[in-house]
């Protein structure tokens, strides 16, 4: 299916692996000019290189720096000519207990993954609403639906960010003007960070790595972990102009391990 945004461009914030990397392949493979950041330059400037050979007619552009600092943002925003596409996305808040965190720490969950899309999110709606297409996509997590003990941090910013999308995808200014304003909440997908957790796991509980996996694939009902590739594929059919009719959605990619009906 040919997407129909070919020529348009997009932000895809901390997305020099993982799953905004795939996000950026996927949008790149369909023609999106794409700006990716990432904190860290050397990884940055690879996957951009990756991104222009898999399609060299699309630009390009690789901005470093930390997309939760206001700095961070206007970098990026302001090497994107036009934002017809913002994907939204950041680090996870570390685990632990409600306990041992302090003002401070919530005060950094809050920032990264609430804040900062919602200012995005701020500088790119009304722009998009007048020219009559935008796609924003904001990468949360499967915790939002079911939370995770240990991820509290998590599950209260983000839970905060889907509130108040929740309220922003029906502004019939924005809904009406073609602009669209998804959540995608990832369950298990294989990237550095949930192989981090593993291997935090494995050495808490001094099991071999390989066998934390393997019991952590068990517990999926597909018996593997996702994909960034599949992830990026299902970013990018949000941001194509067919999807127009689905707004202020939440969508679990998890392979099914949300155990409920709806
Ligand atoms: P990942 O493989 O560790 O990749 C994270 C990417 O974000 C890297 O490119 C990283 O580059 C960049 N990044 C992190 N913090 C940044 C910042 N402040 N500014 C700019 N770039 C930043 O992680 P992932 O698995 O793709 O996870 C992406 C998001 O999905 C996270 O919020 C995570 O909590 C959430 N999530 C993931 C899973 C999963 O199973 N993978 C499940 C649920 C939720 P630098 O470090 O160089 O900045």
């Amino acid at each position: 299916m040919d997407l129909g945004i070919e020529g348009r461009w997009a932000l895809v914030c901390a997305a020099s692996k993982g799953l905004g990397k795939g996000c950026a392949q996927a949008l790149v493979a369909e023609g999106v000019n794409v700006v990716v950041t990432a904190r860290g330059d050397e990884a940055l400037q690879a996957t951009a290189a990756e991104l222009r050979a898999l399609n060299p007619a699309v630009q390009v552009r690789a901005v470093a720096g930390d997309i939760t600092t206001e700095a961070g943002r206007a970098a990026a925003l302001s090497a994107c000519p036009q934002l017809d596409i913002l994907v939204n996305n950041a680090g996870g808040p570390p685990p632990g207990d409600f306990r041992d965190w302090d003002r401070d720490a919530w005060i950094k969950a809050i920032d990264a993954n609430m804040l900062t899309p919602i200012e995005l999110i701020k500088a790119s709606v009304d722009a998009m609403a007048a020219r009559g297409f935008g796609r924003v996509v904001n990468i949360t997590s499967g915790a939002v639906k079911a939370p995770i003990d240990i991820l509290g941090l998590s599950n209260g910013a983000r839970s905060g960010l889907t509130g108040f999308v929740a309220g922003l995808a029906r502004q019939t200014r924005l809904a009406s003007r073609n602009v669209t304003i998804n959540n995608l909440l990832p369950g298990p997908f294989d990237t550095d960070r949930l192989r981090a957790t593993m291997v935090g796991a494995a050495a808490k509980s001094g099991q071999p790595l390989d066998a934390v996996m393997d019991a952590r694939r068990k517990l999926n009902p597909t018996q593997r972990f996702g994909t960034a590739q599949e992830f990026g594929a299902f970013c990018a059919f949000l941001c194509s102009a067919q999807a127009g009719y689905l707004t202020g959605q939440n969508i679990l990619l998890d392979g099914g391990a949300y155990p409920g009906t709806f």
